[in-house]
């Protein structure tokens, strides 16, 4: 997609509010987890929803997208839905082929996203829609759904500007940053800060590759460039920071990390994502309060919270 594109559609009612806001309809990472234990903070996989501009835009399809799709057709007229993917993992895009506005003739769904390695992100979407797989093939869907690979890049749709940025996991990830002029987030997608691989393997420091440090450090920057200043980073902090350590270069944050990116990149409110499976309520109130607690030691000025599905939160 070039720079100057920009996508306009009629208001939506769902879409249309005051001020920039986000929906959270699925916060768990890996896998779904529903049932009685992990009700209160929801066990559904990433879906979020960007409520402020004209438009209906979605980020990510896990499995939480599901009951997003019958919300948005109690309106009962044609729809245009825009779907950002971070990624094509499994649990970012489960959930789409049981996104109801998909089988309703006279709804178009753009999605977008990164290319999925030796896949276009229309075959890595779509692969999960053949026979083999589920009753229903990715052709005979009734509703027109175009795909549009992206880059590092910024475009518009309706009033929001975009800027995507390359993140750290094993397959490409792009975060978006989202802005109505007024207010800005950033969603991450999936994402581990860079260490150094070496160092890890050998249990000490390596002394001998300045350079090698140097380059993992600037890597890490080019994050905390991409999210200084904005009023909401929604971060993967799937890991507590003990559990990291046997969870290293598997793709994801530990909430340790997410805090001091935050608290050192002058971000207003950090929002803990995409939560560990195995974390049920009771864990993730603890993880709440001791989040909150680290967070105050490192800024004053930092906000933590954590993402509960079926809430909607200002930016
Ligand atoms: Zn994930
Ligand atoms: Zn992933």
């Amino acid at each position: 997609m070039t720079p100057s594109q920009t996508f306009r559609y009629c208001r939506c009612a769902l879409g249309a509010s005051k001020g920039l806001k986000v929906r959270f309809w699925g916060v768990r990472g890996s896998v779904p987890c529903p049932g009685p234990s992990t009700s209160k903070y929801g066990g559904n996989t990433s879906c979020i929803q960007l409520i402020g501009g004209d438009d209906v835009i979605v980020l990510d399809a896990g499995t939480g997208i599901r009951e997003l799709g019958h919300e948005l057709l109690k309106q009962k007229k044609p729809l245009r839905i825009h779907l950002l993917l971070t990624h094509t993992h499994w649990d970012h895009i489960q959930g789409f082929p049981f996104f109801s506005p998909i089988y309703f003739p006279g709804n178009e769904i753009f999605v977008y996203g990164p290319r999925a390695l030796e896949k276009s992100l229309e075959d890595a979407l779509m692969v999960q829609m053949q026979y083999a797989y589920f009753p229903v093939r990715g052709v005979e869907l009734a509703a027109k759904v175009r795909f549009t690979e992206l880059d590092e890049e910024t475009f518009k749709i309706g009033d929001l500007e975009f800027t995507t940025k390359s993140m750290n996991h094993p397959i490409r990830v792009l975060a978006f940053k989202f802005s109505d002029g007024k207010k800005s987030g950033i969603y991450t997608g999936d994402n581990e800060p860079y260490y150094d691989v070496l160092e890890n393997k050998t249990g000490r420091p390596d002394t001998s590759s300045h350079r090698r440090r140097e380059f993992i450090k600037e890597c890490n920057d080019r994050v905390g460039d991409y999210v200084r200043g904005v009023d909401m980073l929604i971060a993967d902090s799937q890991y507590t920071d003990e559990e990291y350590e046997s969870k290293r270069g598997w793709g994801h944050s530990s909430i340790g990390y997410v805090l001091q990116l935050a608290a050192s990149s002058d971000v207003k409110k950090v929002m803990l994502f995409h939560h560990e499976p195995t974390h049920p309520d009771k864990q993730m109130d603890a993880i709440e309060k001791q989040a909150i607690a680290h967070g105050r030691r490192l800024s004053r000025r930092l906000k933590v919270m954590v993402a509960r599905e079926g809430k909607t939160y200002d930016v």
